[in-house]
């Protein structure tokens, strides 16, 4: 039950009635449950299809390529890209039921901060041609963190970098340790984002301006993902921004 209570005044203030409201919100949970559940079982099921046809296009890629048929190689090459995009999606879709269910799993390692940085910045720069990502990194500390969800973080900034400075080519990309804390930064000259929407942009499903999708494909979850990340790694993540100016994105964990 959702019990919620509310004094009634009179005119010189004083209380003459509590009005006493209780709710019963059992089926409202039971839904949101079911609601979960769905989404996870969806969302498990999607990912085996996707990826068995994902393996068959990377062998077919290399059959047509060995035939010397470059026009179809890079036809099935695009495909292969379209089926990355949509195991990211549903990565992102089961990681959030994860996340609700508390069933989100951190396996920490201890690993060098700025040759992780350095991997996903050239896993991402594979990913587009139009612009130039400039690292400088000058942690030179280790963590002690889960690896492949850290570098998951930075991927999900990384992307939303790219996705979002279609007329700028520069991303500028740093390392650095300050006041025990070890700091990643990505920043870009895109399109910005408006000082009331900096503290939503963390929240599931929050996107600057509804859903655009027409202009920026997404589904407003990687940031979200991203804090619960750091939070569990007990971290901090922000970000500063100026409308049409650009972004930089950050977060701090803790170095050895
Ligand atoms: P998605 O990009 O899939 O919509 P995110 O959770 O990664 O989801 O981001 C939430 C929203 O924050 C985006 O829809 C976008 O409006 C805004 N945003 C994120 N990164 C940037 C950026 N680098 N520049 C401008 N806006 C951004």
């Amino acid at each position: 039950f959702n019990f919620t209570y509310k004094p009634l005044f009179d005119s010189d203030g004083k209380v003459y009635a509590i009005i006493h409201a209780a709710i019963d919100v059992t089926k409202q949970v039971q839904l949101q449950k079911q609601k979960d559940e769905f989404l996870g079982i969806a969302s498990h099921e999607l990912k085996t299809p996707v990826t068995s046809i994902k393996a068959y296009a990377q062998v077919l890629e290399r059959m047509i390529r060995s035939e010397g048929d470059e026009k179809k190689a890079s036809m099935v090459s695009k495909m292969d890209q379209q089926l990355n995009r949509l195991t990211s999606l549903i990565g992102d879709l089961l990681d959030v039921t994860k996340i609700q269910s508390g069933k989100m799993t951190f396996n920490p390692v201890q690993f060098d901060f700025d040759s992780a940085i350095v991997d996903m910045v050239e896993d991402v720069q594979h990913t587009t041609s139009q612009h130039v990502i400039e690292s400088d990194l000058k942690s030179g500390v280790q963590v002690f963190a889960d690896k492949e969800r850290i570098g998951q973080v930075m991927i999900n900034l990384l992307s939303n970098a790219i996705k979002y400075s279609t007329d700028s080519n520069k991303i500028d990309v740093k390392s650095y340790v300050e006041n025990g804390e070890v700091i990643f930064s990505v920043r870009d000259y895109g399109i910005g984002i408006s000082k009331e929407a900096q503290p939503l942009v963390f929240d599931q499903f929050y996107r600057v301006g509804g859903n655009m999708q027409h202009t920026y494909p997404g589904l407003g979850l990687g940031l979200y993902i991203s804090s619960e990340i750091i939070k569990n790694e007990d971290g901090r993540i922000w970000v500063e921004s100026e409308e049409r100016k650009g972004s930089t994105f950050y977060f701090a964990i803790k170095h050895i």
